[in-house]
């Protein structure tokens, strides 16, 4: 048995038809942690959807009314490149359910992972990148009103930018110059980039491919501008360099690590080049940190695009197995 738990449920599944966007991913993951056992049936926690309420401490009424009457105009769903249907609602508000989940679970527990979610490409008032929610956020805002948190810092190590985390967590940040102790490693000719600014009650620390979507990234508090092709070393390089930079600077009471499977080298959306023994050691990583400090974490999944969808479930099973072995050793 693990000591902590796993959430997710069946309707993880989005109903958005043939899609690069491998919606299976999430059954599988279940399926692939109980057959190799990593994990065992009782390991799992099924969510309740979020309610309005919840979606509402970060998203707009009227976004949030156009999608409960289904009513987003044409560009609005085009933007989001999912197709809309009440259905795909539902398992976004269920997405959220689990990530509030994970996030009560962690601080009891110091670790828990949805099997889901890290959708954060959702802004306030719009959704976009296949993400409708930004289940994240939620979660976040829910622990705050409950007055479980006060603070919180985000790990996004998906390929692509948070921009939505970014801009819901803007709060009162100002962009100052990097660290001068910021000294990272470079790949070829040009370097990767680490901008820094100062944050508010979230700290957001962003490691992507530059030259990926989105097209305009609105800061994080920290943002890791990677070139193309940059292999594991490096990248877990820069990775332990922005987290010695964020810890010195914040000190959250939860962490939000959005653990997205596509800076693989076999992504179909991704231009990074990690091997799939590079990410478990991303997600160590990140573990460790987490496991040092003694601050609660919880995990989402975000993205995983790759050419064999049982990589992309390889990937993400990781995860729970470098969850187990860094919080199974005594604190
Ligand atoms: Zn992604």
């Amino acid at each position: 048995m693990l000591p902590f738990k796993l959430i997710y449920s069946d309707d993880y599944y989005l109903p958005i038809g043939s899609h690069v966007f491998p919606a299976e991913k999430y059954r599988c993951i279940h399926q692939r942690l109980l057959e190799t056992g990593i994990a065992e049936p009782h390991d799992f926690l099924e969510p309740q959807p979020a309610s309005d309420q919840d979606i509402l401490l970060v998203h707009t009424p009227s976004y949030v009314h156009k999608l409960r009457t289904g009513t987003l105009s044409a560009r609005e769903e085009l933007e989001m490149e999912v197709p809309f249907s009440p259905e795909l609602v539902r398992a976004f508000w269920l997405a959220a359910g689990g990530s509030i989940l994970a996030a009560q679970h962690a601080l009891t527990d110091r670790v828990a992972v949805n099997i889901g979610g890290g959708f954060h490409h959702a802004f306030p008032d719009h959704g976009e990148g296949f993400c409708m929610i930004h289940d994240v956020a939620v979660a976040i805002r829910r622990m705050q009103r409950d007055d479980k948190i006060r603070t919180a810092m985000t790990i996004d190590c998906d390929v692509h930018q948070g921009n939505g985390t970014a801009a819901i967590f803007a709060g009162t940040r100002v962009p100052t110059d990097p660290l001068p102790s910021v000294a990272g490693p470079t790949h070829g000719a040009r370097p990767a980039r680490l901008r820094n600014a100062h944050a508010g009650d979230v700290f957001t620390i962003s490691l992507h491919q530059e030259n990926n979507y989105p097209a305009w990234k609105p800061p994080s508090s920290i943002d890791v501008d990677l070139p193309d092709a940059i292999g594991d070393d490096d990248y877990l390089a820069w990775l332990d360099n922005a987290l010695s930079s964020a810890f010195r600077q914040f000190e959250p009471d939860l962490i939000c690590y959005v653990a997205g499977a596509d800076p693989y080298r076999e992504d179909q959306l991704g231009g990074l080049n990690l091997s799939i023994e590079g990410l478990k050691r991303r997600d160590e990583l990140v573990f460790r940190a987490a496991h040092a400090r003694d601050i609660p974490i919880m995990v989402t999944y975000a993205g995983g695009y790759a050419r064999k969808v049982e990589d992309t479930v390889t990937i993400h099973s990781n995860t729970v197995l470098a969850a187990k072995e860094i919080f199974a050793k005594k604190s």
